[in-house]
């Protein structure tokens, strides 16, 4: 069998082998409270991380409590089963991917159990993040300084694990240096305190005097071959003993054990418990940007700028300038920076408690920069707001370079060497050549200020052969190892070991130094169980067996119902032009390679102000969070799940909580859009399976509301009689906890006059609105509709409603995209086409109220085969705030708002957010004087169209609503106008909240 690939699931693994893992499991679950999931897609879902490897487990169990942790090493240890403990599994290089059992502590091992304020020390469980952790850790004017990138999604137990590295190294140090004590469980389940050396007893003690004997019988060699620089990550640290770098382990010389385990990737022991220290949060910042006009001068100056004594000294370079400048919300932050045309600029942070003083520092910048002979080149940056949205955009960058299209991908395996920084600039400069030798080109970044710029070269890791790009990584991996040692640096300065590095660690060390890595990794683990191939016993890191994809890899064939031909390209390495959509090869037309785009890097693991994935956030399970569904889909396109393993109800079930909020699609670096693959699969998936009941209900709506809003006592007695309710739950899936939307005898669309052809409009044409009478506020909401024409009409403009040709009112056809239907929603999508299409073409702006509805017609629409037509549609259609807001900005907009001396409490659809429409929602409220306006910090409601209806979802629903939502409604005072624009958000609020939210249009026709 090849162990390297998931083998589909009864295939390929051997019969003792499943047995095996079969009474693991078995035990497992009798033993501890954890989840134990060892079925196929689990595995596979945990069988990569943000590397380029993939490896399947054994099995994965994710622990309730700490005694599940002992409980599942010891049952491990006991069959001999190796262990891998896991927190956001965000590693680069493959830490986290092995044939073990993985434990991933991320989802309830996240407590702070201790916070000494006096000692500056907190203590916590390995599953907390970082993020989590300083936001706890704020009211007390104190925080956890190592802020990786990653803050977000790294765990502490990873940060640790990694040896990880923050922004502000050079200030606070790596996590070596900020880590007190550890109390971990060894291979045989031992538990042991890890801190200072001369207080340590039992094991430890023990542990640490033999390790103490190796550093003294290795001095000479580690004097002569150990890394001086501060950024040095790889092997485990043997030098605390006598220490080589050039910022010391401790402040006062003392030996600290846990710094021993610090970096060790989860090889050596468990952490069970970190103590952490914590510095002082700065009071205030200040940033210099200083503008290079060459990429050589920036790489030169940064030896001097670090000895002003900055926080952070950060790299932009010109492509990163560029993709900046080429994103709307991007550009004239990035405009603010410039000076000229640099070839890089660099950020140069000042942190402290005096802002005077901070100004004298960037004054002394100014000079630096003069005495190097280049004056006027500093931008100085004094206010937060402007230095927040900077470093925004620095992190923005690095997400638009890795959603480069095709099989050549910014691979990661020498983006974090570091060298001594009087030879960066020679060292970035001849590492560009060796690119350009192996036909690539990679894009440089990050930390300047301690020698470790972050570069990924453009590498096809698919392709075989001596040109293939194994082969190519391997000969710049050689190349720029040459150059590291050349210039004195570290191979592994950042991201650790793991699978892509631990190969170099014999190259770093020699051969008495790695032999004593192992002998350090034979006394903590004699057996060979935590972690194994990771920093010792390493495999090759162009072994392909390893890698995602593997020799043999491929998407089986499919003929997708969306068009997904934007995504079946190939890329030129060396200029990064793709190929014509279409030409990329994918056996299922473009809708693999949309679905490989997820690099797992692990960003949809987040819960900050974004959308960004709701059902994550409320289940924190793998398998419901963005990065699961696309390595189940992946795996499943690929027939590493079995067969017609795509339209099985594994995927299924990895689908189902996906709330289609589009989150990912902006929020994604990426650009990963489940909602749309998701719409794909059900179309899949629907098409064997057949359609429920449930499902016709929701999808025909827009047929069969004209009727009921006919007889709405009869269509809406379900509402009114409990029976019909609780039945409504058994037959159809509908929850009985929840209150339908009610149907309204006063039909907007039954109302509104025939639309005029286009040449009757007597208005110009910017003049002329066509609105789109959603069936959501057509049947249930027409008071909305009514209010928008009227703001409309204020405004001066002439509002048409357009119908089909058969009479019946437009719809958009989103109900039948919700459920699968996609050959419907192709038909209700033409009809809409052809009824607005003159409107369009004669200059007409299309309006629409329900976000969903009216931006699938610039989303969905243009990848439904519609044609160019949909484009011409797309360009002319309009949120109404969106609307409102554009015309009142070009003077166009007439109507003038009477004063409001109110609160607006605003809580924006998740497809608002995703195409950010927020801003314009926020303007059009501020077009009312005197009014208020809050926004809350929400995700998704959890309503969702007819998610939240059905009762499989209902419990779910109500937590996403709970996150943050209702809690802030309810807080709200009477009198304030809870503003909400989706249908289901409305209706959300209502049921959780009891209190009612109004569309936009309503709070805008109260003013007039
Ligand atoms: C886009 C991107 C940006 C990044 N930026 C940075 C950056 O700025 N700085 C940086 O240093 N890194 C960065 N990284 C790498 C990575 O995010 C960090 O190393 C992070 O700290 C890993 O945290 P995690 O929770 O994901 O750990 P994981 O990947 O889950 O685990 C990391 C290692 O720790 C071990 N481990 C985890 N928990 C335990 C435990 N309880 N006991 C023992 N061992 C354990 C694991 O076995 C593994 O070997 C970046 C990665 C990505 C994808
Ligand atoms: S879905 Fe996007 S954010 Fe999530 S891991 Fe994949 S690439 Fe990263
Ligand atoms: S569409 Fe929303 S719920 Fe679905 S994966 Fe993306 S962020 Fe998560």
């Amino acid at each position: 069998m090849n162990t390297a690939q998931l083998a589909p699931a009864g295939q390929g693994v051997k019969l003792d082998a499943r047995i095996e893992a079969a009474d693991l499991a078995r035990e497992l679950r009798a033993h501890t409270q954890g989840e134990v999931l060892f079925d196929a897609a689990s595995r596979g879902r945990y069988a990569t991380d943000a590397s380029i490897y993939q490896i399947e487990p054994v099995g994965v169990f994710v622990p309730k409590t700490e005694n599940d942790v002992a409980s599942a090493l010891r049952i491990a240890a006991a069959r001999g089963v190796p262990l891998l403990p896991r927190g956001g599994g965000t590693s680069q290089c493959g830490q986290t991917v092995g044939a073990a059992l993985v434990v991933d502590h991320s989802k309830h091992l996240r407590n702070v159990t201790a916070l000494d304020l006096e000692r500056g020390e907190v203590e916590v469980q390995p599953g907390i993040t970082l993020d989590a952790l300083n936001a706890q850790l704020k009211p007390h004017g104190v925080w956890h300084p190592v802020d990786v990138s990653t803050s977000a999604q790294a765990t502490l137990g990873g940060m640790a694990g990694n040896n990880s590295c923050g922004s502000r190294s050079i200030a606070y140090g790596n996590m070596v240096h900020n880590v007190a004590g550890i109390t971990a469980l060894l291979a045989d389940g031992t538990e042991c305190e890890f801190g200072a050396f001369d207080r340590a007893t039992g094991r430890a003690r023990e542990l640490g005097e033999a390790v103490r004997a190796l550093a003294q019988r290795e001095r000479a060699e580690i004097e002569r071959l150990w890394p001086k620089v501060m950024r040095r990550v790889g092997g485990y640290n043997l030098d605390v003993f006598h220490p080589q770098s050039e910022r010391p382990y401790t402040s006062d010389g003392s030996v600290n054990l846990a710094q021993l385990l610090v970096g060790s990737e989860g090889t050596l022991a468990y952490f069970k418990r970190l103590r952490l220290k914590l510095v002082p949060l700065p009071a205030q910042r200040v940033l210099g940007v200083v503008n290079f006009p060459t990429f050589y001068a920036a790489m030169d100056a940064a030896q001097h700028i670090v000895k002003l004594g900055p926080t952070a000294v950060e790299l932009v370079d010109r492509t990163m300038i560029e993709l900046a400048r080429a994103n709307p919300a991007f550009r004239s932050v990035i405009e603010s920076a410039l000076i000229d045309e640099p070839e890089a600029i660099l950020l140069v942070e000042f942190a402290g408690a005096d802002k005077p003083a901070l100004i004298a520092q960037l004054a002394r910048l100014v000079e630096l920069m003069g005495e190097l002979k280049l004056p006027d080149s500093v931008v100085r940056m004094t206010d937060d707001a402007a230095q927040k949205a900077l470093w925004e955009v620095r992190k923005a960058g690095l997400n638009i370079m890795m959603s480069l299209k095709g099989d050549g991908k910014p691979v990661s395996f020498i983006e974090d060497c570091a060298v001594p920084l009087e030879h960066l600039a020679e060292y970035t400069s001849q590492l560009t050549d060796v690119f350009r030798k192996h036909g690539t080109r990679g894009t440089w970044y990050a930390h300047a200020s301690v020698g470790t710029l972050h570069v990924r070269p453009i590498l096809d890791i698919r392709e075989g052969g001596e040109k293939g790009g194994a082969a190519k990584m391997r000969a710049i991996a050689e190349e720029a190892s040459e150059l590291v040692r050349r210039y004195k640096g570290a191979y592994s300065g950042e991201h650790g070991d793991g699978l892509s590095r631990s190969e170099w660690v014999a190259w770093q060390f020699g051969p008495r130094l790695t032999a004593a890595l192992e002998e350090i990794k034979q006394l903590f683990d004699p057996r060979g169980l935590m972690n194994p191939g990771k920093i010792v016993r390493p495999s090759k890191m162009d072994d392909r067996r390893l890698f995602r994809f593997a020799p043999g890899y491929a998407v089986l064939p499919l003929q997708p119902v969306l068009d997904w031909s934007a995504w079946n390209v190939q890329n030129d390495p060396a200029t990064e032009t793709l190929t014509a959509p279409g030409t990329g090869g994918d056996a299922a037309a473009g809708f693999g390679k949309a679905v490989e785009m997820c690099n797992n890097n692990g960003h949809c693991r987040k819960f900050d102000a974004g959308t960004m994935c709701p059902s994550y956030r409320v289940t924190r399970d793998e398998q419901h969070l963005t990065r699961g569904r696309a390595n189940t889909l992946r795996l499943a396109l690929s027939g590493q799940l079995g067969p017609d393993a795509f339209t099985s109800d594994t995927v299924y079930e990895a689908m189902d909580l996906c709330v289609s909020c589009k989150g990912c699609k902006r929020e994604c670096p990426t650009g990963v859009d489940m909602a749309k693959m998701k719409i794909e699969f059900l179309h899949h998936y629907k098409q064997r399976h057949g359609h429920t009941l449930k499902d016709k209900l929701v999808a025909h709506l827009p047929r069969y509301a004209g009727i009921a809003s006919r007889v709405p006592w009869l269509a809406n007695l379900r509402n009114r009689v409990p029976l019909l309710a609780q039945l409504g739950e058994r037959w159809l899936g509908l929850s009985a906890q929840r209150s339908l939307p009610e149907f309204r005898a006063d039909v907007f669309t039954r109302s509104a006059p025939p639309a005029p052809a286009p040449a009757q409009f007597k208005q110009d044409a910017r003049k002329q609105v066509v609105l789109l009478a959603d069936t959501f506020n057509n049947y249930y909401e027409p008071d909305n509709l009514r209010a928008a024409q009227r703001v409309l009409e204020a405004g001066g403009y002439e509002v048409a409603v357009a119908r089909g040709a058969d009479g019946r009112p437009l719809c958009c056809g989103r109900t039948y995209l919700g459920t699968g239907m996609v050959d419907q929603a192709k038909i209700e999508a033409r009809r809409l086409l052809d009824a607005l299409l003159p409107y369009v073409r004669a200059g007409a702006s299309v309006v629409g109220l329900e976000p969903s509805c009216l931006f699938g017609l610039r989303d969905e629409y243009l990848v439904m085969g519609l044609g160019a037509e949909a484009e011409e549609l797309a360009d002319a259609s309009w949120l109404f705030e969106e609307f409102i807001v554009r015309e009142s900005n070009a003077g166009r907009f007439n109507a003038v708002f009477k004063p409001l001396a109110k609160q607006a409490l605003l809580h924006g659809h998740c497809h608002q957010k995703a195409f950010g429409a927020m801003p314009a929602v926020i303007d059009a409220l501020r077009l009312v004087p005197q009014l208020k306006v809050q926004t809350i910090e929400s995700s998704c409601c959890g309503m969702a169209g007819s998610f939240g209806y059905e009762a499989s979802h209902y419990i779910v629903s109500m937590a996403m609503a709970e996150a943050s939502l209702l809690p802030a409604v309810r807080k709200a005072d009477a009198d304030t106008l809870i503003v909400a624009d989706g249908t289901s958000c409305r209706h959300q609020i209502h049921d959780g909240a009891q209190r009612a939210a109004v569309h936009v249009a309503q709070v805008l026709v109260q003013a007039l």
